[in-house]
């Protein structure tokens, strides 16, 4: 069975193809899979929006369609900016967009004593007979206040997870497959296909 990632985001579909090599007969990007669609994302929850996003690509194409939706908390923002994460200083491009996320999560947190942070991703895989299959992923740790590393992506050179010393844009893509959010979602979701 075919599989398309809901998503055009570079990053996620890297990392989502990596974990789930072989389980499915091919898995192709929305682009790869020729479909120009955003699902507008009003839902209130991470699971919310990605159920809403893995439906309309299911869908429209025909196909099982996996879609995840993700974000960062921070504990002392209470949860924010969570499933505002992708615009959280303002409707920018690219790298553009993480300098200015970033920007301002260190400006909000710069008066606060509480670093503490989640990552959440929120995982949902629509088949075209209408089954549903969910999973939600963490990665908990801390934010810093000087940026460190260039792989990931997002708020990654700012976060360094429970029990490391390097922030998450130091370390290599299998290294942060096996503790992020996405890869947890990733792994929970196997269990139940
Ligand atoms: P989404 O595309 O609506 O799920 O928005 C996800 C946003 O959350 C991204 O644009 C990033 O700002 C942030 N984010 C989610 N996952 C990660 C990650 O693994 N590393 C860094 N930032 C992430």
């Amino acid at each position: 069975m075919k599989l398309i990632i809901a998503s055009n985001n570079a990053h996620k579909i890297y990392e989502i193809k990596n974990i789930l090599a072989g389980k499915f007969e091919e898995i192709l990007s929305l682009r790869e899979a020729g479909v120009d669609h955003e699902t507008v994302e009003d839902g209130k929850t991470f699971m919310e929006n990605s159920l809403k996003k893995a439906r309309e690509i299911s869908e429209i194409t025909g196909q099982a369609a996996l879609a995840d939706d993700s974000g960062i908390c921070a504990h002392a923002l209470d949860g924010a900016p969570g499933i505002y994460s992708a615009r959280f200083a303002g409707e920018y491009k690219g790298e553009e967009s993480d300098k200015a996320n970033n920007a301002l999560l260190l400006e909000k947190l710069s008066d606060k004593s509480d670093k503490t942070a989640h990552y959440t991703c929120a995982m949902a895989l629509v088949y075209p007979d209408g089954r549903e299959v969910t999973a939600e992923g963490y990665m908990y740790g801390r934010i810093i206040d000087t940026h460190r590393g260039s792989a990931g992506f997002g708020y990654d050179p700012l976060f360094v997870p429970d029990g490391e010393s390097r922030t998450v844009a130091e370390m290599t893509d299998a290294e942060k497959n096996c503790i992020s959010h996405r890869g947890n979602a990733l792994k929970l979701l196997l269990t139940k296909i």
